[in-house]
């Protein structure tokens, strides 16, 4: 699998996004799937399958604690693209169990209970999102974070034993906007209010000039911890 996926890495080396995700719904039609936090990459990856007619189904995640600009913006999106995308939801017995045992809020008590969140309401359900899949496809760009310098183009997932297609990943910030600009992509309405990463609202907050990109996010723990597992750190 290593010698495959190095291959494809060399092939799509400089390649455009759409000439990625266009080759991959074609290689692994059925087996293929986009999870979309409905952040700025993750539109523009909508905007590419939409125009491009690509047969690649897109799946979001709703935790119970988004955000309502985001929920707005997923309602606009699939107007717009003529498309539905699939939503997951966590387990509601898993959440009322966790809940009573540690609060509503447990996130700010500890990185352990924060992860246990994540995991009942982002990764169980993205487990099942995936199960049968090949391939996902994701929005992540290199230049993120600390936690995604070491993303390949197209990689192998440990975790989730699939191969994962990162179309977007040389992407810098100023391409990325300027597509989205050029393209007239809607986006999340937070991102003009000083939020360039968004997930769960106890979770997000804006950033102020200087930071981060992903400053916002789970501000309170230190920059190394801060994945939610969809996407598990690597050195
Ligand atoms: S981001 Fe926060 S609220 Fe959302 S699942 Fe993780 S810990 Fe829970």
């Amino acid at each position: 699998m290593n010698e495959k996926i190095d291959q494809l890495n060399r092939r799509f080396a400089g390649a455009a996004p759409s000439e990625i995700l266009s080759w991959s719904a074609t290689e692994y039609s059925g087996k293929i799937t986009f999870s979309s936090s409905l952040g700025a990459e993750d539109q523009a990856i909508t905007h590419i399958l939409a125009m491009n007619n690509l047969d690649i189904p897109v799946f979001t995640l709703d935790t119970g604690r988004i955000f309502q600009e985001t929920f707005d913006l997923l309602h606009v999106t699939e107007e717009k693209y003529r498309i539905r995308i699939a939503v997951y939801f966590p387990d509601a017995s898993r959440v009322e169990k966790m809940v009573g045992q540690n609060g509503i809020n447990l996130f700010y008590d500890s990185v352990e209970n924060r992860k246990l969140c994540c995991q009942i309401r982002k990764i169980e359900p993205l487990k099942r999102a995936l199960h049968g899949m090949s391939v996902w496809v994701t929005g992540l760009r290199r230049e993120q974070s600390v936690t995604r310098k070491g993303t390949g183009l197209i990689e192998w997932d440990p975790v989730h034993r699939l191969i994962k297609v990162n179309p977007l990943l040389n992407w810098t910030h100023d391409v990325l906007w300027e597509y989205i600009r050029k393209n007239n992509i809607p986006v999340n309405e937070l991102h003009r209010k000083g939020y360039p990463s968004i997930g769960c609202i106890p979770c997000t907050r804006a950033i102020g000039p200087g930071e981060d990109t992903r400053a916002g996010r789970w501000w309170w723990e230190l920059s190394q911890l801060k994945e939610c597992g969809l996407h598990p750190y690597k050195k």
